[in-house]
């Protein structure tokens, strides 16, 4: 039994990770190949594993840790970050994977980076945050508006955006359905591997998943619903 401790909006709540299917799947397949402690070579618990899942160097315990100087690690920021990126490792392992990237287009972030043998597929999540209306929100609005430009328009790239406007993390059914619809548009961009920018949006409304297709193809903007 994996779980987390989760903090939204002052309240903690106890997520349990089994719930996603491909984290069970990720346990499994951890069993057979566990992970050691990088001072004393214990193997360690996958709940371990997992919770130090952004660190090269994992240990056993507070004590072991200790034993080297503490490292400077792209943090998610998020746990649904931190799932969207465990989902993608294990179903594309493959592909270098980075997160929290900020040489791509300085300064801002870019949460992932997909490195496909074609080109690299950046992936945004744009969590629940972004749909309430205030100030900060229409920073990041303005904010997501400038990467898919300069990303999709200028430099002729993919990215991939997943948007919910309600939480996807309590949301285990969903949050998989969703992730399973940014892997079918990651393999739909390698496939088609078009030589202009395409940006794909996988948004939950709260009602319905549906995923938005833009091509930024001769100053053309297409778009197609499906
Ligand atoms: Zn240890």
């Amino acid at each position: 039994m994996v779980s987390t401790l989760l903090i939204r909006n002052g309240c903690v709540l106890i997520v349990n990770l089994n719930k996603f299917k491909f984290i069970t799947k990720l346990e499994n397949n951890y069993d057979s190949n566990p992970s050691y402690c990088s001072h004393c070579g214990k193997p360690l618990t996958f709940k371990k594993f997992y919770k130090q899942f952004e660190f090269e160097k994992k240990f056993c315990c507070k004590k072991c840790a200790s034993q080297y100087p503490e490292v400077e690690v792209n943090k998610f920021s998020s746990e649904t970050e931190k799932t969207i990126y465990a989902f993608l490792s294990l179903t594309l392992p493959q592909y270098n994977i980075r997160h929290n990237i900020t040489d791509i287009f300085p300064p801002y972030e870019i949460d992932m980076c997909i490195e496909t043998e074609h080109f690299p597929v950046f992936l945004e999540f744009n969590g629940s945050l972004h749909a309430r209306f205030n100030s900060h929100n229409l920073k990041c609005q303005i904010n997501d508006k400038i990467k898919k430009t300069e990303i999709c328009k200028n430099r002729q790239q993919k990215m991939i955006r997943l948007c919910s406007n309600r939480g996807l993390y309590s949301r285990p059914l969903i949050f998989e359905e969703s992730l399973n619809l940014v892997l079918d548009s990651i393999n739909y961009l390698i496939k088609a591997n078009n030589d202009y920018g395409q940006c794909i949006d996988v948004v939950y409304t709260g009602k319905d998943i549906y995923r938005y297709k833009e091509k930024f193809k001769d100053d053309i903007i297409e778009e197609d619903l499906d």
